[in-house]
């Protein structure tokens, strides 16, 4: 008997012994999570994330969320080397994704002269000639983002500015990049004159005679453009980090740039060094495709800093160039419905060459035509390929769609990646170009969310400002920005606040491939938010536009903050 008391008072002697020592083991384990590199306290976070709206509080640790909720919980989180940030109940949101950019144009058009305002053509050569009396003679003059709708529609000529910049070769642009003005120094480089062929899905402005006068469209722009010289690797350098200083003011944290290979090589170079301060999506022409197949079986598809494998297309021009696909022609233009910018057989095989080959296509597509096109062309080459991991099928403009294609979008899962500031700019006069029929399926946010498409959200920078909080009010408001609907222009077309912000934050995570590590504020995701001075959600509509960017973090860095 006395035996078995032993066993016993044994037995309960080993499980003090084990409960113990869990005990003591839990005890040297904590705290129980390691603390954050940084907590973002008393805030009004807008998650984007639908399992957790909203939350007060944030903590951050190695570049992404490592929890989100309200004070309590975050500060269990800190740690001796935590830094804290009080954010005075201020509006965060995730860093915004801008899904459509020229980032080298934009970046060289950050120092040029600046056109897009000029509102007479008196102005308009004024700023030329003052622009090129600061330079050398010999430095191109680019970029300018100039519009002949801002005095009634009359296209500039070489000969307004040639008195102006005798010394300095010109190549500017409309702003919506589909059409360049040269003057007469820039088109003596590159050999013009009224013997110059036309080309395939280009103009050449001509007077009487024939000759050349200065404006040269979509694929004759490369007229001009293959004599103006490339930047030094230097000049790159300094031009892309002002481009992104520019990008952080917005609150930018990622761009899908729709570039070339030469921006491809600078950010994959800054990004070796660490020295890319924004994340970059890399698309290059789609006619390369075969080059970046090879690109990518060769280097990967990159990180969260730089990724590519994004092809770019374009079926047509612009509306505002009368060089957008239509139907009809134009309203004020009948002798032209636009056209495609290339051979359509082609181009379609490219399409699915580069879909077969495991690329990720966008296609740039502006009139009604163009847009039904390509919605065709994807619908048969999804059926014909191989499944393609990399297929998110995107239009870039989408633009102005015809009555079955605001449907067709959310049926195929093409993604309509389009830009809201163009639609308060071409809302000035596009009725004029197209008529009142026509303007039913233009720029139709509300109908294509209401369609169930995933609408998509970017600039085009240069051709409009990479500025996000205008492109919100855009969406909200559809305020042109002549002032002439104030209650907005086809305002059944308008979205709400939140629908905006998932539109340049969610749905571009996921139109770049990268839902599961951007576009929400969610743990475990990369810590890339903006801070912004008002509520985006609870300020008057019109006052949307007056709300700032406080403070832009991309991976936990604080990138840029507002000088107050
Ligand atoms: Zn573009």
């Amino acid at each position: 008997m006395s035996k078995n008391i032993t066993i016993t008072r044994n037995g309960m002697i080993a499980a003090i012994v084990a409960i113990i020592a869990v005990l003591v083991i839990n005890r040297n384990d904590e705290p129980a999570v390691d603390p954050a590199d940084s907590i973002y306290l008393n805030a009004n976070i807008w998650t984007g994330d639908a399992a957790t709206p909203s939350a007060a509080a944030m903590a951050i640790k190695d570049g992404r969320i490592v929890a989100i909720g309200n004070a309590d919980q975050i500060n269990a989180m800190l740690g001796a080397a935590t830094e804290i940030t009080d954010l005075g109940g201020r509006l965060v949101v995730p860093g915004f994704i801008d899904n459509h950019t020229h980032f080298l144009e934009t970046s060289i058009g950050l120092s040029s002269v600046q056109l897009r305002d000029a509102a007479t053509p008196e102005e308009f050569i004024r700023r030329i000639g003052d622009y090129a009396a600061t330079l050398p003679a010999g430095r191109w003059i680019r970029v300018g983002s100039w519009d002949h709708e801002n005095w009634g529609g009359a296209l500039p000529r070489a000969d307004w500015i040639d008195a102006v910049t005798p010394d300095n070769p010109v190549a500017i642009d409309r702003l919506d990049g589909h059409m360049v003005l040269a003057n007469s120094l820039a088109m003596e480089l590159a050999g013009i004159s009224a013997d110059t062929p036309d080309m395939l899905g280009g103009e050449i402005e001509r007077d009487q005679d024939g000759t050349p006068n200065g404006v040269f469209k979509d694929t004759a722009m490369s007229l001009i453009y293959n004599v103006v010289p490339d930047l030094s690797a230097e000049e790159l350098v300094s031009t892309l980090n002002n481009g992104i200083a520019n990008a952080l003011s917005f609150g930018v944290t990622q761009i899908h740039n729709m570039g070339t290979w030469v921006e491809l090589g600078a950010f994959t170079g800054l990004a070796r060094v660490n020295a890319l301060k924004l994340r970059v999506y890399s698309f290059v022409p789609l006619a390369d495709w075969p080059d970046m197949a090879a690109y990518v079986a060769d280097n990967g598809r990159g990180d969260n800093m730089h990724r590519w494998g994004g092809m770019k297309g374009i079926v047509d021009g612009s509306l505002g160039s009368t060089t957008a696909w239509f139907y009809e022609p134009y309203s004020d233009e009948p002798g032209t419905a636009g056209f495609p910018l290339q051979e359509l057989e082609p181009f379609y095989d490219a399409i699915k060459g580069a879909d077969a080959a495991g690329l990720h296509v966008t296609v740039h597509a502006i009139g009604d035509q163009a847009n039904d096109w390509l919605l065709d062309s994807f619908e048969t080459i999804a059926a014909e390929n191989p499944a393609n991991p990399y297929r998110r099928w995107r239009i870039e403009h989408a633009q102005h769609l015809s009555g079955p294609a605001l449907s067709r979008f959310a049926q195929l899962d093409v993604i309509p990646s389009m830009q809201p500031y163009h639609a308060i700019d071409d809302g000035r006069w596009a009725e004029k170009r197209i008529g009142a029929e026509r303007l039913h399926g233009t720029y139709a946010f509300g109908s294509l969310l209401a369609a169930g498409a995933r609408l998509s959200f970017g600039s085009d920078s240069p051709v409009a400002p990479m500025d996000v909080i205008a492109g919100i009010y855009a969406a909200v408001t559809r305020r042109t920005l002549d002032g002439a609907n104030p209650d907005g222009w086809i305002p059944m077309e308008k979205i709400s606040v939140a629908e905006a912000l998932t539109a340049y934050t969610a749905a571009n995570a996921y139109s770049g491939f990268q839902e599961n590590e951007a576009g929400t504020l969610t743990v475990g995701k990369l810590a890339d938010f903006v801070v912004l001075s008002d509520d985006l959600f609870t300020v008057a509509p019109e006052d949307i536009r007056h709300v700032k960017v406080d403070v832009t973090v991309i991976g936990g860095i604080v990138r840029y903050v507002r000088e107050q």
